[in-house]
């Protein structure tokens, strides 16, 4: 590893070799350190004048005990792969991509290392299904659980006199994810559809993170997998649509008018896919489970 001097970056506490900085990664070392704010270049000591001849000063205010010690070898392990070259201007890089620059890649792979994907395990269903962004960005909030729920609106929109913290569909329960997702009738209604259609069974979910994380392990044949994964998604964008269409706009659509939508919606995000070369749209419009 190539390193500039370093003049301005401190030692301790940037990150300046690799993605943490010293004093997360060796904190005993670093509450013994007399200068906690000493540059890179004032730590590197430079023997005999020369910039490239240096060694490492840390000036620690006592011995080290046997933790520290522990510590030590591993900071001077890190420090054996650090060469530094001639003065040059600290530049801000990106050290998550070996070019420096950023990229949403790079920081996409740099998240995954930092959290690992179990942290998401609803991944592959939103992000590998074949829907359209919007349709992925919302299920991705609604796994998070950051969907404006009628508390949020309520202080959003103090104009409007909605039924505090009401479901806004059946003004009996609570408004929550859970309850307008899947336990409320009228979605439970097209989740029987769902089911039928892609003939895939499953317990009446309760809640939307499990059901989603269940959802993401049920794995068939690929064109039903497709339907089913598509189907739950744009099922998801569909009600909150029609949630909102029934408290904006005052207009109520049936639950046969909503999965007719969603079927469409799903029939031109994946009339293109390789699996449904050849598919009418009146198979889109057909029952699924007759053709796959
Ligand atoms: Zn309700």
């Amino acid at each position: 590893m190539n390193q500039s001097y370093v003049v301005k970056l401190r030692f301790w506490q940037d990150a300046w070799n690799g993605t943490r900085s010293f004093a997360e990664d060796f904190p005993g070392l670093f509450s013994l350190s007399r200068n906690p704010e000493a540059s890179v270049a004032e730590v590197a000591s430079f023997v005999g004048g020369s910039e490239w001849d240096h060694s490492w000063h840390y000036d620690f205010r006592r011995r080290l005990g046997e933790t520290e010690a522990i510590e030590f070898a591993a900071l001077t392990h890190r420090l054996q792969e650090v060469s530094l070259t001639l003065p040059t201007e600290d530049k801000r890089g990106w050290g998550w991509d070996p070019s420096q620059l950023f990229s949403v890649k790079s920081f996409f792979y740099g998240l995954c290392l930092e959290n690992s994907l179990a942290s998401f395990p609803v991944y592959n269903l939103i992000w590998k299904s074949v829907t359209s962004m919007k349709v992925r960005v919302f299920a991705w909030m609604a796994w998070l659980g950051k969907i404006n729920t009628t508390y949020v609106l309520q202080r959003r929109l103090p104009h409007i006199t909605l039924l505090p913290s009401r479901c806004c569909l059946c003004f009996s329960h609570m408004e929550s994810i859970d309850h307008l997702f899947l336990t409320y009738s009228f979605s439970c209604r097209l989740w029987e559809e769902l089911s039928r259609e892609v003939g895939i069974e499953w317990q009446n979910p309760q809640f939307l993170r499990t059901w989603m994380e269940q959802a993401t392990a049920i794995s068939c044949g690929n064109k039903r997998n497709l339907l089913f994964k598509a189907g739950l998604l744009t099922l998801l964008w569909a009600l909150w649509g029609e949630r909102n269409q029934r408290i904006f706009k005052e207009i109520d659509n049936t639950w046969q008018e909503i999965w007719e939508s969603t079927k469409r919606n799903v029939g031109l995000a994946l009339h293109g896919h390789k699996e449904f070369v050849g598919w009418s749209w009146q198979q889109w419009q057909g029952n699924w489970s007759d053709f796959c």
